[in-house]
Parts: structure tokens; sequence; C-alpha cells
């Protein structure tokens, strides 16, 4: 049995990025991973100009201003957002009125806001001083030309959106996904909307791990449920060859149908990690042929999505193309008492609170593998070390934050 980092550093190492690209409009781009760096061919902003509403100045012709003593200037021309000046440049003594935005006209070299100042056929009253550049924006102060402004392996979220288009692009290359195949094993398991038999259990993991697939960047492939028998189970895995990960949930125990391993092998999936001390989803599998990841899965719903989070979630987002793959851990005050004999790794489902500033975290309460209302309500994992019997009300605690995004 290898410990759950080393099992996570084996996994990581077999994974390899999938270069292969396709190109989406922009609107279509959230979530996606970028393909190759976006250098901006244009400076933003494109040009000089004003932020706020007022009048463009020659700042020492302000120099002077008080309330007592305001400066008057002629007011000789107004430029609005959107617009040009072209009358030239400005001389000691004018202003020009001017709008949020619009180009600062040549000679002007600070704009004083409309609040500071009372107009007065044809000319402005000026009540406070202000310092050269004051209230301009300068072209290229965001973006200059050439800058790289998103990295090869980011994922789109809103602010890039934004940015990508605000560089005048409306296409962009992402990372084709992966394709992630999910089978079921069981006798005990039925189909979503079946008719239940007496201690049938429906296939909930599918859409757990149907779920997870999607938020974490890949094109989930349901292929149904197989038996407990090794041939229907080695037509499916089979069948499930053409995908780039091969998800299986069950049939990975001790019991005596367990057959997920053995089938896996007799189909030359290396197998690289076969048990994991960590609680739950002890008994991980996980191998590869080639590009190709094998991960057997318990099939406990609780363990199955615990197993999917610290190994499949990493694994599926470096295949994508990113390059953030950790959900971040931190300390938190334990709110109650943790006991646990197992010395395995131990991922309790935990809800932290924020109070007076400070993390705080107490369990959701039964910690049992079928349990899955305690992912629903949990907001993290308690990550409790091997070896650790008990812990105390007021100690810290690591938890992994689940719903936060990868950093
Ligand atoms: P196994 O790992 O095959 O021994 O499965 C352990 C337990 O997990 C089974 O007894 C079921 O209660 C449950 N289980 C297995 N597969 C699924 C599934 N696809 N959906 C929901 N529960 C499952
Ligand atoms: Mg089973």
């Amino acid at each position: 049995m290898i410990s759950v980092n080393n099992a996570l550093k084996i996994i990581l190492d077999t994974t390899q990025t999938k270069e292969i690209s396709e190109t989406v409009d922009i609107i279509n781009a959230t979530g996606r991973i970028l393909f190759k760096n976006i250098l901006s061919e244009i400076n933003i902003p494109q040009k000089n100009n004003s932020a706020m509403d007022g009048y463009a100045v020659i700042y020492s012709d302000t120099a002077k201003a008080s309330h007592k003593n305001p400066v008057a200037l002629s007011i000789i021309s107004e430029v609005q957002a959107g617009a040009n000046y072209s009358g030239g440049a400005i001389k000691p003594g004018n202003a020009i009125r001017i709008m949020t935005g619009a180009p600062i006209p040549d000679g002007a070299d600070a704009v004083v806001p409309f609040e500071d100042t009372e107009e007065h056929q044809g000319s402005v009253k000026i009540f406070k001083s202000f310092e050269k550049h004051k209230n301009i924006r300068f072209a290229g102060e965001d973006i200059k030309k050439g800058d790289l402004v998103v990295k090869k392996g980011t994922r789109i979220d809103s602010a890039e959106a934004g940015l990508i288009a605000s560089l005048n692009i409306d296409k962009v290359e992402v990372y084709k996904k992966p394709e992630v195949a999910i089978i079921a094993t069981g006798d005990e398991i039925i189909e979503l909307g079946s008719i239940n038999k007496t201690g049938q259990i429906v296939n909930s993991n599918a859409y757990t791990l149907y779920s997870e697939i999607i938020k974490y960047g890949g094109n989930p492939v349901y292929l149904g449920i197989v038996k407990d028998n090794i041939a229907e189970t080695t037509d499916k895995i089979k069948e499930a060859m053409k995908y780039d990960i091969i998800i299986t949930s069950g049939g990975v125990s001790m019991g005596k149908y367990d057959f997920v391993p053995d089938v896996l092998k007799s189909l030359g999936v290396e197998i690289k990690i076969e048990k994991v001390r960590m609680r739950p989803g002890k008994p991980v599998v996980f191998g590869n042929i080639g590009s190709k990841l094998f991960f057997g899965l318990p099939g406990n719903p609780v363990s199955v999505m615990v197993s999917f989070m610290q190994f499949v979630r990493p694994a599926l987002l470096k295949m994508s193309g990113a390059y953030k793959l950790k959900k971040p851990v931190i300390g938190a005050k334990l709110l109650e008492e943790i006991k646990d004999k197992s010395g395995r790794k131990h991922f309790m489902r935990g809800i932290y609170s924020i109070i007076n500033n400070e993390f705080h975290v107490k369990t959701t309460g039964d910690q049992g593998s079928g349990i899955l209302t305690s992912m629903s309500e949990a907001n993290c994992l308690i990550i409790l070390p091997e070896n650790i019997e008990n812990v105390l009300p007021g100690e810290i605690v690591e938890i992994q934050l689940i719903d936060h995004g990868e950093i």
C-alpha cells in the first residue's frame, strides 16, 4: 500500500497533456484551457485619454489656483469619448471640455474634474492646483503591444474572456477536452429510472462522475453497467479503450466478485497502484497503456467521489492542458473531537465557517463511505494525516477547499 502523496506523484508522472487543439469563439470559451500564449498586438488603452469628465488643461496653469483665488481659463473646445480633437496643441490660459475616455488633446497634461470647477460664459474657474498627468490614462498603461496577456494553460474565466475580447480577438485556440469513459460494475447496480427489485442500488456513481468530469474539463461518455463477471467486464473495458481516460466504479475490493484489477491486467494495462493508504478509497487501482489512463475506483458513493477528487481530477486537469492542478489546503480550528484508528490518511467530509476572520471546521457527522449526503453537505475535506488517532477541539487541522478553484 502506498501513500496518497506517492500515488498522486505516480499518477501525475504518468499523465501526459493531450497536445491537440481546437478553435472556439471567445463567447464559448469559458472554462476552456488556452492552448497558446495570447500576446497583445495593440496598446491598451490605445491613446492617452481622460479618466474623468472635466477640462483638459496645462497643469502649470493651475499652480496658483485655490478656493479663494480661483484661476480662470478660456474654454476653446470640447472633446467627447470616441471623438478626436483636431484643433492643434492647447495653449496656456486655455481649457478644453473633455469626457471620460476621450483622447487628451495635444499639449494638455492634466484633467481637472468638473467638481473642482465652475463654468460661466465660456470661461472656467478652477479651485485647486493639479499635478502633471493627473486624471490621464496613458496609452499602454494596462497592456503594451507585445505583452504576454494570458498564458498557455490558463483556464478562461470571466476576466480572461473580457481581457481577450479587449484585444479585439474573437476566437481562441483551446485544448481539446479529454474523453472520459465511465463504467459501473456490480450485479446489484441498476440504471436510473428502471424498476427496482428489492435490494438493488441505482447507479448514482455514474452521475457523480459525469458531473465531476464536466466540471474539470473532460467530455464524459457513459458506457453503462456491467455485471460482476469477467467476460462482460472485459468486453466493456475493451469498448472503452478508444477514450483517453477510463473510469470504473466498484469491483476493486477484496470480494469474491471484484474482477476489475484482473481484467485490466489481462488487457495489458500496466497497473501502477493497487491500494492507497487512505480512507475512504483504499482499493483505488491505477494504470496506463501509453497515454491512456485507467482508474478503478471503489464502488461506495463517497469513496468514488473522494478518490476522483484526489486522483482523477488532477490527472484530468493535467491532460486537458491546465497548469493549476491543486485545490487549496489551509489550516482550520477544529470544533469537535475526531477519533480515527485506521492509521490511513483520512479525508473526512467537513463544513468550514469563518469566525472572527479565522477558519473553523466541523465534520458533517457520520463518515460512513456510503453516506453521500455527507458529500452534499460538505464544503471541504478535513485531511487527517496517517497515524493520528485523535484530534481535540481547538487544534488546527488541514482542510482542502473543494469548491475553490485550483491554485
Ligand atoms: P464494490 O466496491 O463493488 O464492492 O461496491 C461497494 C458498494 O458501493 C456496493 O455495495 C454498493 O452499495 C455501492 N455501489 C457500487 N457501485 C455503485 C454505483 N455505480 N452507484 C451507487 N452505488 C454503488
Ligand atoms: Mg461491486
